[in-house]
């Protein structure tokens, strides 16, 4: 039976907030464990690098601030994020970027805050988990300044088109792909574009509660998204790579692994667990 990583979930500050173990659970219960749950913001990173603690080896996190929070961007607040990725269930700074779609915050503050936490991810030598929305040039110009001292740089929930998607892989990007993909009106040009990312390149996601897949029958009664749904995308993304699902979920599963660390992670904290008992 194939096991699958859902590498974003927004479990604060959103729909799931209020059950939040119940979501835990139903994902576990389809294999699809842990879970990495995203800091939009340094308070929301902070009460999430705290749900980290409750869930071990359930739950792990980014801390950083979304570009929708741009505006709230501070002289300290790259200190802040510093601090809180200190703690080992960050496994990468973000999520960072632009988004020109919804422009909530003004654009020279989103390539402000996007730049000095690439500049920190650099000083920590810690992956990035970025977003990118209707940003492609400003981002990629942005990005290749810090692009080569990077340890990992994640685009999550890529829809751009096959130029973005080229100039993206040409630097070396992972792609994360979404039920974004089962929608058979915007997603048709994702899914064109899905069989032509590397196998060492793709990683799976659902953006819970955002994004619920089109495509699922029958529909769920909640139109909230969940991690338990990551299954159905995996196949579906199996499908328009023309590979075996079991294939293509252990490769995903693989890659995630590989680019949060997250082997490394469980013996460090087998080993903090080992110590507190003696
Ligand atoms: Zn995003």
């Amino acid at each position: 039976m194939p096991e699958y990583i859902d590498i974003a979930v927004n479990l604060i500050g959103s729909a799931l907030e209020k059950n939040i173990s119940d979501v835990i659970q139903r994902a576990a219960a389809q294999r699809v464990s842990p879970l990495i749950v995203i800091g939009s913001e340094i308070n929301e990173s902070a009460q999430a690098v705290k749900l980290c603690l409750d869930y071990p080896q359930q739950l792990y996190c980014t801390a950083g601030v979304h570009p929708h929070h741009a505006s709230e961007w501070q002289g300290d607040s790259a200190k802040q994020i510093s601090a809180l990725a200190l703690s080992p269930q960050v496994v990468a700074i973000g999520e960072c970027g632009l988004d020109y779609n919804r422009d909530f915050s003004p654009r020279p503050m989103q390539r402000q805050a996007f730049a000095e936490q690439l500049a920190l991810a650099v000083e920590m030598q810690m992956p990035v988990l970025m977003h990118e929305r209707d940003a492609h040039q400003d981002f990629l110009a942005i990005l290749k300044e810090y692009r080569s001292e990077l340890p990992g740089a994640l685009l999550h929930c890529f829809t751009g088109d096959r130029q973005s998607m080229e100039a993206y892989l040409d630097i070396d990007l992972h792609l994360g792909i979404t039920g974004w993909v089962c929608d058979e009106r915007r997603g048709l040009e994702l899914a064109a574009l899905v069989p032509d990312i590397p196998d060492n390149r793709i990683l799976i996601e659902t953006d819970s509660p955002y994004l619920l897949p089109r495509s699922m029958r029958p529909k769920p009664k909640s139109s909230k998204n969940e991690p338990q749904y990551l299954p159905y995308i995996a196949e579906y993304i199996a499908n328009l790579r023309e590979q075996p699902k079991e294939v293509f979920a252990q490769q995903a599963y693989q890659n995630s692994v590989d680019f949060f660390g997250l082997q490394q992670l469980n013996k460090t904290c087998e080993k903090e667990g080992a110590d507190e008992v003696s």
